[in-house]
């Protein structure tokens, strides 16, 4: 993997319907090397660190893993009063402590496959222990309850 050039995004496998909208940074021996990252929708920011193809699935599956876990109402991490940004980063917040990382180090662009392992291992933890959502102090309390 050596430096990376800019590509539409064309050719990739694995695409999604959200993939295909998006630009992509590929290695400069492409398509000889399979190494890319994704740029941030309608722009060339790369969301993440180069990888490969089996890495980059991996790392969409646990993302959309973690949607799920907390764009749903009843784990707690939407609460009334919040915008989904700030439901999103107290999720995100509360994977990192799980994960042992800083928040900034916690995104699924900067994973390799074992920690997005270990993320979807935690987030499907969370999501079948039946354990009541998670609180935030203060008045704030999950939509599924409100
Ligand atoms: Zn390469």
């Amino acid at each position: 993997m050596k430096a990376r050039k800019f590509l539409q995004n064309r050719w990739l496998n694995q695409k999604t319907p959200e993939e295909k909208k998006q630009n992509v940074w590929v290695c400069v021996n492409h398509p000889e090397c399979e190494h890319a990252v994704f740029a941030i929708p309608g722009g060339t920011m790369p969301l993440g660190t180069m990888a490969d193809n089996r890495t980059r699935f991996v790392r969409h599956q646990a993302h959309l893993l973690m949607n799920a876990l907390w764009k749903n109402p009843g784990e707690g991490f939407q609460l009334v009063g919040y915008s989904w940004r700030e439901s999103r980063k107290r999720a995100y917040l509360w994977l990192s402590t799980e994960m042992g990382l800083a928040e900034a180090e916690c995104h699924f662009g900067m994973f390799n496959e074992a920690q997005c392992v270990k993320a979807m291992s935690i987030i499907q933890k969370k999501i079948f222990s039946g354990q009541p959502p998670i609180q935030e102090p203060g008045h704030k309390k999950p939509i599924a309850e409100a």
